[in-house]
């Protein structure tokens, strides 16, 4: 049996911890040693961050966005483009998307991908609200910046037939050659789907 080496204050901040993604057992020891070691200047600010992420942040209706408004300050930036929605799995795809500043439309978040060996159908993800935004007449395209992976392409498929009887355009992202990418060191599918998406100069 392992000897316990620490309270059971501190034994829940490791467990609490550990559950977070990249995080195992002994990184989560490394962290909370860190925290409770820089009480001031660390856990005392996340410990009071996080208390008013509890009270402040909610899940926009809309996009299922999270922020401290509801609907989300994207979903009522009247500067968007709201005959744009693009389709994003997770919301820190939303956020790579933000940071690059290259979309102006609006967001739907997903929160996941189909994947039947795991449980995961049409009805976990947020995929109702989506047909719902899609038919609402304002909507021209929906694209659907889906990771590139099997099951985000299969969730890509399904959609598009879910989206079909609404009439929008439905798009998704190119797939290929990465920007810096040397060919020689591309793997089979991309070069594959470089050459399936090749398009006229
Ligand atoms: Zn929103």
């Amino acid at each position: 049996m392992t000897r316990k080496v620490s309270g059971p204050e501190i034994e829940r901040v490791v467990q609490l911890l550990a559950r977070l993604p990249g995080l195992g057992p002994r990184s989560a020891r490394k962290a909370a040693l860190a925290l409770l070691k820089r009480r001031n200047d660390l856990l005392v600010p996340l410990s009071q961050a996080l208390a008013s992420a509890v009270d402040l942040i909610v899940e926009c209706p809309v996009c299922g966005n999270l922020d401290t408004v509801s609907p989300c300050s994207l979903c009522q930036d009247p500067r968007r483009d709201k005959s744009l929605i693009v389709v994003v799995e997770e919301i820190g795809d939303l956020w790579a998307l933000e940071r690059a500043g290259v979309v102006n439309g609006l967001y739907h978040v997903l929160g996941g991908h189909l994947s039947p060996l795991d449980g995961i159908g049409p009805d976990k993800l947020n995929i109702p609200k989506l047909i719902g935004r899609a038919s609402s007449g304002e909507v021209k395209e929906i694209l659907l910046a889906l990771n590139s992976t099997v099951e985000g392409q299969s969730t890509a498929h399904y959609l598009s037939e879910q989206l079909a009887p609404t009439g929008v355009i439905v798009s998704r992202l190119a797939q290929g050659v990465p920007m810096g990418g040397e060919l020689d060191y591309l793997d089979e599918g991309t070069l594959a789907a470089a050459i399936k998406a090749r398009r006229r100069l």
